[in-house]
């Protein structure tokens, strides 16, 4: 077997370019994208990516050049992500929540060339702007080409500088051909770390990752042959967790699947019946991001939605494990099953694999769901690395192991548990607990809308948790019948007690980012202000 021969002539690198390609000529005239009145077809869209990337490229823009765009889920957002990299450049979607200042600081890292605006973003984009041209002391030549996206059902005429974006669509060739990609760890995309415990770093995926990470969601998401895509989740958040480029492999008519933050479900399970209307068929919802409490997956498979949950980082294109679900657990009850869905799950298809190790020695843990080690990822789909910083890049691996920052547990089934983000372990007497397992607890009380559990500083135990609360109304629409001293008794019954709070604090919501995650570092600053004795 000398002689076999090598893989070249045939070698195609990935990218998931290819899938809306494909789309264009297998569904050419189903629909692609609706967006209040607009609706365009497959055959369109690809048409659509075509001119705008023949655009780009007569605008200038170079191999891995930088396409920044600030918008929120508008049919512009869903293109460039095919049209950009068809250009040969990075898309940059950033967080249409950012001010001015962020929005300039990372325009300034990417080194943007061409920077896409939502028409409702002019006045923020402006003002980073503005700061950029005062920082470069005038030199117009360093700032990128502004470009408006307006309104696609009734233009504003808001304009940033002269080109606007389907202005840029029509002067584009709809037969341009685009280069096919050389290299498929070449990059497709930038993004920044939502900066929930640091500053925000710019992660770099490649076509390979982005394309590994999508066919892992098509095939194990069983999304059947005709879904529709509700686009609940932001598009700047991890590329929309790659669905950006998984939409064109299929179409249907209904609702079938979207994804969205836990949190969301608080807004679902708590709106009126006729807010929330009826749900004809099954919804498949994939959830991440954050912690489900298992009493939330519980009430939203009542409801009718069937939910799966994900586990991911922005540094692993999104989704990195899933909670495969097990025949075996079909006729549990419900509860038992919310808790087994609650964990975080196995490796999805495409990477390579997931274990739980002591960050110091690099051993595994024992698989015994109880030992706490640090959630560690190895795979295509984990990044490229990031931005301009080759130190982060290189701290951010061990012995070709991604560290994610999260501790977790490994059980004896090969399911992941995560126990918390290392920063929001509380270390109390030397115990460590776990905020997102009283969390879940907490979750469980009757009136409680929101939990979040942070470390307090404590005189005697060192560091002891205190609990934030949001409740939800009684009958009356009065908060104030549930108490401290109500929460503390209920945790005792119910946790063992190094674990129970030892201050409860209600406030009427809890801080969140864009993409629904609680700011848990304004909360520790917080409770560093409240006296224990
Ligand atoms: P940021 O780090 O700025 O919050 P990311 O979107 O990259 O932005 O957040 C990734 C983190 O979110 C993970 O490291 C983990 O702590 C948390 N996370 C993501 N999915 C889950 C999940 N299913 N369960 C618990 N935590 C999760």
């Amino acid at each position: 077997m000398n002689q076999l021969p090598k893989c070249g002539a045939n070698y195609v690198p990935l990218t998931p370019l290819t899938f809306l390609k494909r789309a264009s000529s297998v569904y050419a005239n189903r629909t692609s994208i609706i967006f209040e009145s607009t609706r365009f077809t497959w055959s369109q869209t690809y048409q659509r990516c075509r001119r705008l990337a023949s655009s780009l490229l007569s605008l200038n823009i170079h191999k891995n050049d930088v396409v920044s765009v600030l918008a929120p889920n508008v049919p512009a957002m869903y293109e460039m992500h095919f049209a950009v990299p068809m250009a040969g450049a990075v898309l940059n979607t950033l967080n249409a929540r950012l001010d001015a200042k962020n929005v300039a600081t990372l325009l300034r890292h990417s080194e943007a060339k061409v920077f896409f605006v939502d028409y409702q973003y002019v006045p923020v984009a402006l003002e980073a702007l503005r700061l950029l041209m005062d920082e470069s002391q005038q030199n117009q030549a360093l700032l990128p080409l502004a470009i408006v996206i307006d309104d696609i059902d009734s233009p504003t005429g808001v304009r940033l500088g002269e080109l606007e974006y389907e202005q840029l669509i029509q002067m584009g060739d709809p037969k341009f051909v685009p280069d096919e990609i050389q290299d498929e760890w070449d990059p497709i995309s930038l993004n920044y770390t939502s900066g929930t415990t640091s500053e925000p770093k710019g992660v770099v995926y490649s076509h390979r990752g982005a394309y590994l990470s999508t066919l892992s969601l098509i095939l194990g998401w069983e999304m059947g042959v005709e879904p529709v895509y509700l686009w609940s989740l932001p598009m700047f958040h991890c590329n929309g967790w790659t669905f950006t480029w998984e939409s064109p492999h299929a179409v249907g008519r209904t609702v079938t699947h979207m994804c969205c933050a836990p949190i969301i479900f608080n807004i679902l399970i708590e709106a009126k019946p006729h807010e929330r209307g009826e749900i004809s068929s099954p919804v498949q919802v994939l959830t991440g991001g954050a912690p489900p409490p298992a009493s939330l997956l519980e009430k939203m498979e009542s409801l009718g939605f069937h939910v799966t949950h994900a586990y991911g980082l922005t540094e692993a294109t999104g989704p990195a494990l899933v909670c495969e679900w097990q025949a075996k657990w079909n006729n549990l009850p419900p509860d038992s099953q919310a808790r087994l869905k609650a964990r975080q799950g196995i490796s999805i298809l495409t990477l390579a694999d997931v274990d739980v190790k002591n960050i110091e020695t690099m051993e595994s843990v024992p698989h015994d769901g109880k030992t706490m080690g640090e959630i560690v990822l190895r795979g295509s789909s984990i990044m490229k690395g990031y931005l301009k910083d080759p130190e982060a890049t290189s701290k951010a691996f061990k012995k070709g192991w991604f560290i994610t920052g999260d501790v977790g547990v490994m059980h004896a089934d090969g399911y992941l548990e995560i126990k918390d983000r290392s920063k929001d372990v509380i270390i109390s007497g030397g115990e460590n607990i776990s905020s997102v397992e009283l969390e879940s607890v907490l979750y469980r009380h009757p009136r409680v809308l929101e939990a979040a559990v942070v470390a307090m500083p404590h005189p005697r135990w060192g560091e002891s948790p205190c609990a934030f609360l949001a409740v939800k109304e009684n009958e009356c629409g009065g908060k104030d019948d549930v108490t401290e001293a109500d929460i503390i008794t209920y945790c005792r019954k119910n946790l063992p007690h190094f674990m129970v709070p030892k201050k409860v604090e209600f406030v009427p919501k809890l801080p969140k980012t864009s993409t629904g995650k609680i700011q848990k570092f304004q909360l520790r600053a917080l409770a560093k202000t409240f006296q224990i004795t």
